[in-house]
């Protein structure tokens, strides 16, 4: 027989559900603060390593609930030294991938929102696996409870989240925005949501429920095509959300919370990376409040397409530029232990 798992994962919780739940035990508002605070203070390792509860809070708390860490089951650091990736193992033993970057001090965790993804771009290795299921917030919370605690140990802090691991976020709409809320909440980890990066394939009915929430956020859209032909080809999602469709949530989102959106465009030799495609997105984004994070191709298994050349990747930001479009490339970081989105997963499986 298997163990028995309590039913109720703590980190499920937000603050106000956890003093529901406390309440229906006869506890305060006192025990459930002091509650969160171990939880997300403390980072307690243990449930008997709460101190100061009440007897029978205390064995309620052992009979009814856990504390789901996660557990690394492979990790890799880079050789610079600055990116740490960590496949952790979920309590059913799917496993997912969580990024620790350092740069100049200030740490980002790249967080994963599914296991697998059901949205099927065909370069990405997370696409390549299909979709296995959403991660609840506990599990979204848990990797960042990983990283604090491995920054921790090198005297350092978190300050940036990117959702932009493995699985489409807007598709796990509410576990997704439950995990921000708690990892949000000033008396728990209190991470600044303006720190906070959702990156989405384009789910559109997800832009226009972000557009209406209250939850400053930024968002980041993946297009790598401006025409829906070409789009498609890449990012299947293209074909249920057309870029004019697309386009018209991304305005009424920059409207609505007059924020500024990211567009990120996997540049990719020959496919994607002409002066001419570069027009075709110049005319697509003019006039918007947008900024384009162009990443060169990482390879992958089922996709054996070559990152475009550095001369190239210019050639598009000057073409970007007479639109007034800033653009940014992003650095590939850890490219030597497979730091793609879903890489070490794979890579980790084919060895096996
Ligand atoms: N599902 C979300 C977030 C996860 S992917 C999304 O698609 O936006 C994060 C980013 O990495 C996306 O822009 C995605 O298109 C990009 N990406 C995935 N695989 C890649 C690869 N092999 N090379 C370059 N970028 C890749
Ligand atoms: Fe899913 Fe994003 Fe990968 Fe597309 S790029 S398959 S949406 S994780």
């Amino acid at each position: 027989m298997s163990p028995r798992i309590a039913p109720v994962n703590l980190y499920d919780l937000s603050r106000s559900t956890l003093g529901e739940l406390v309440a229906s035990w006869g506890g305060s508002a006192f025990y459930r603060d002091l509650l969160w605070s171990a939880l997300y203070r403390d980072q307690v390792s243990s449930l008997e390593a709460i101190a100061g509860l009440r007897a029978d809070l205390q064995e309620r708390l052992v009979e009814r609930t856990r504390l789901g860490h996660l557990a690394a089951s492979h990790q890799a650091a880079s050789s610079d030294g600055h990116t740490h990736k960590l496949l952790l193992k979920l309590e059913d033993g799917q496993t997912i991938e969580t990024v620790v970057m350092r740069f100049k001090g200030r740490a980002t965790v790249c967080l994963s929102t599914q296991a697998g993804c059901a949205m099927g771009c065909v370069f990405c290795a997370t696409g390549q696996m299909g979709f296995v299921r959403h991660l609840t917030p506990g599990e979204i919370v848990g990797q960042v409870l990983y990283a604090v605690a491995l920054l921790r140990a090198s005297g350092e802090s978190l300050r940036n989240v990117v959702l932009m691991g493995m699985g489409e976020p807007l598709h796990n709409y509410d576990g997704t925005m439950e995990a921000v809320d708690i990892l949000c909440d000033p008396r728990g980890l209190a991470l600044g949501p303006r720190f906070i990066t959702l990156s989405t394939v384009g789910v559109v009915p997800g832009i226009r429920r972000l557009a209406d929430e209250e939850r400053p956020i930024q968002l980041a859209v993946s297009l790598h095509a401006a025409t829906d032909a070409e789009r498609s080809a890449l990012v299947p999602a293209g074909r249920k959300w057309p870029l004019a469709e697309l386009m018209d949530a991304c305005r009424e989102y920059s409207a609505r919370r007059g924020k500024k959106i990211f567009f990120e465009w996997a540049l990719i030799a020959g496919k994607n990376d002409s002066v001419e495609q570069a027009h075709t997105l110049g005319k697509l984004l003019a006039g918007m409040d947008a900024h384009v994070n162009l990443i060169p191709l990482n390879p992958t298994a089922g996709f054996r397409e070559a990152p475009s050349t550095p001369g190239q990747v210019r050639a598009f930001q000057d073409v970007l530029a007479s639109y007034a479009l800033p653009s940014t490339v992003r650095q590939r970081r850890g490219i030597d232990i497979d730091a793609g989105c879903g890489q070490l997963k794979a890579q980790v499986e084919k060895r096996r």
